[in-house]
């Protein structure tokens, strides 16, 4: 059995923003999701609360309607979201006025773990804390979750801390990147530290370099002003990316505990050296016939220099990772659907094959999504007669192969995320330094570009990127890996 359930301790959980995009998608399935498993216990209470005038009733409909689109085809008995809906309260709230809090209060009074989910735009974070304080709801037993985009520089960051700090001590914090909430990200914490075979290898003497792709077909679509403002660096690098390569590239912590994890996640963006203008390619999606618009046309301003797209090569300076780049790269409209973590070592140091075997390495290849798994490629002989020839093959381990119908059970990232809130474990989330130090090595870039008024290079919609990011590893003598799903 894969998933077993432990049921955490009866808590109210409040969800600012409860009738948002986020809440309906997310955040109510994940928790009905694990209502269904068994993990929610008796009198556990799920609390909408949002500027919108609704009876219980009404949102317990809004539930229902976000559970029947993005239940993700979870079986669960009959009757269990009647039970469920009977969990979900709601109360009509202005995070920015009087309306609702003493209501709130009132409901929430009872000693048990109160979580505060904060699912609204994070110039409403400081406020929230605010009223929460006013009203005595920021005791040592409460929990505030926070969601991305958290700032959109190292300045602003300050600011959203210090308005949490003033009334919630760091513990008591939850800021959520739902990368870490998936399972094949923690599995890289599980291979490298589970295993003996990979650790000896896991520095710059073994490993040539290591590449991390997450790439999408779809382009901004709707979202297409908010996106405009931020891009691929603010949306994906500084916080999805710079998780991924931090669990890469951390020293081995003590323990797997919330201190520990993340004290060593820091010490990797603190040794990240400064990516300079070179090693750096930025691209916006051209036009795919008249059905799929460019990005200029996707966001409405010809005249934007937002990137849909990154390349980089950055560098670590630190011991194990001295001359061993990792190249990352993110965008929008790619000729395929995927996130993985390739980590390429070096080749043999000699060939007693001779030259005519060919060069030969090998690559761990850590998918995220789709077909979550990993892949070893090893060097063979070709089978058959005619001398020492060599081939390449993959040892594949699809999580679902390998786990059989027990990986369906694994929760998604925001079921574990959020139980994890509720259990009072941190290790999954990221802490204010953290993510103080990720944009302090981000501004740098996003100023010089923003003040030399570069324009990002073009690319086709559906294709791997723009040609710039090809020659970023072929002037290096390596090659990206093909975007396939
Ligand atoms: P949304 O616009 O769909 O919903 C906003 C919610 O906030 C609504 O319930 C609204 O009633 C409530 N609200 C707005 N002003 C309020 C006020 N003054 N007082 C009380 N409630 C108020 O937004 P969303 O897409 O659900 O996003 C919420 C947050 O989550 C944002 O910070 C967003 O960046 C982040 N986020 C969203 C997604 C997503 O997929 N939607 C993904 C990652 C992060």
């Amino acid at each position: 059995m894969v998933s077993r359930v432990i049921p955490v301790d009866e808590f109210d959980l409040v969800i600012f923003g409860g009738t948002g995009d986020l809440a309906r998608r997310k955040i109510l399935p994940a928790l009905f999701r694990r209502f269904c498993a068994g993990q929610m216990e008796g009198k556990s209470r799920i609390i909408g609360a949002a500027r919108s005038d609704h009876s219980t009733q009404e949102f317990r409909d809004f539930v229902t309607e976000s559970i029947r689109e993005f239940n993700g085809g979870t079986h669960c008995e009959d009757g269990t979201l009647e039970s469920f809906l009977t969990h979900i309260d709601y109360v009509q709230i202005d995070a920015l006025g009087t309306d609702g809090w003493a209501e709130l209060a009132e409901k929430v009074e009872e000693k048990r773990i109160r979580a505060f989910y904060f699912s609204v735009a994070p110039s409403l974070f400081g406020a929230l804390a605010e009223r929460l304080h006013e009203h005595g709801m920021a005791d040592s037993d409460t929990r505030i979750v926070v969601e991305k985009p958290f700032g959109r520089d190292l300045a602003s960051a300050k600011v959203l801390n210090a308005g949490l700090a003033q009334h919630f001590d760091e513990s008591q914090i939850y800021r959520i990147d739902h990368y870490l909430g998936k399972e094949t990200v923690q599995n890289l914490m599980a291979v490298r530290f589970g295993n003996m075979l990979f650790e000896p290898l896991w520095n710059s003497q073994y490993i040539d370099h290591i590449q991390i792709t997450v790439s999408e077909t779809v382009g901004v679509g709707g979202r297409g002003e908010y996106y405009d403002k931020s891009g691929a660096m603010r949306d994906m690098v500084q916080n999805h990316l710079m998780q991924l390569l931090c669990l890469i590239a951390m020293e081995p912590p003590a323990k797997f505990d919330p201190a520990a994890v993340r004290d060593e996640k820091l010490k990797v963006i603190r040794a990240l050296d400064p990516v300079p203008q070179d090693d750096l390619v930025r691209g916006q999606y051209l036009a795919d016939g008249p059905e799929k618009e460019s990005y200029l046309q996707d966001v409405g301003d010809t005249s934007s220099l937002t990137e849909s797209y990154i390349a980089m090569k950055v560098k670590i300076s630190n011991w194990r990772w001295a001359g061993t780049p990792f190249y990352m790269r993110t965008g929008k409209r790619l000729k395929a659907r995927t996130s993985e973590i390739a980590v390429v070592f070096k080749e043999t140091p000699h060939s007693i094959f001779g030259p005519e075997s060919g060069n030969h390495r090998n690559i761990l290849t850590i998918r995220l999504q789709p077909n979550e798994g990993m892949e070893l490629g090893v060097t063979i002989k070709e089978p058959g007669p005619g001398g020492m020839r060599l081939v390449d093959v993959p040892l594949d381990m699809t999580f679902a192969d390998a786990l059989g119908p027990d990986a369906e059970d694994v929760p998604d990232a925001y079921e574990r995320l959020i139980m994890d809130v509720i259990r009072g474990n941190q290790t999954l989330f990221m802490r204010g330094d953290e993510v103080e130090a990720a944009w302090a090595w981000a501004d740098p870039m996003i100023e010089g570009w923003e003040d030399r008024g570069d324009k990002p290079k073009t690319y086709e919609s559906g294709s791997t990127g723009p040609e710039e990011a090809l020659m970023l590893m072929h002037r290096d003598g390596r090659r990206w890996r093909e975007i396939r799903t």
